[in-house]
């Protein structure tokens, strides 16, 4: 599991991170470039090249990917305290959805 108490510290704010290579707990990034090379809309790399978000994703398809590279990272550095993909997916078509109508009772 990705470490929310050691999140990089160039992480854009929001539900998405890479943990910060100096992690005790084993799950910080090692600089593998997956992450940034399949999806650099969303992540990019310090001047060592350990990994951070820089951009949220906000669409179901822009989640997927950053989900995707989350399955990817060879030692689970990425993380999404936003809730699942589904929670996420589920806020993205909430957000778009129309207001809830007024219903009158008689
Ligand atoms: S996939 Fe994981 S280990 Fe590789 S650069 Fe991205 S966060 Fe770092």
């Amino acid at each position: 599991m990705s470490n929310p108490a050691m999140k990089h510290p160039r992480n854009l704010s929001g539900p998405w991170y890479c943990t910060d290579h100096n992690d005790p707990t084993g799950q910080g990034c090692i600089a593998c470039q997956l992450c940034y090379s399949n999806a650099p809309e969303f992540f990019t790399s310090d001047e060592e090249g350990f990994a951070y978000v820089h951009q949220q994703p906000a669409t179901p398809e822009e989640i997927q990917l950053c989900q995707e590279q989350l399955d990817v990272c060879p030692v689970n550095s990425i993380g999404s305290d936003g809730g699942g993909p589904e929670e996420q997916l589920g806020e993205a078509a909430a957000g778009q959805a129309a207001p809830p109508r007024e219903v009158s009772k008689h």
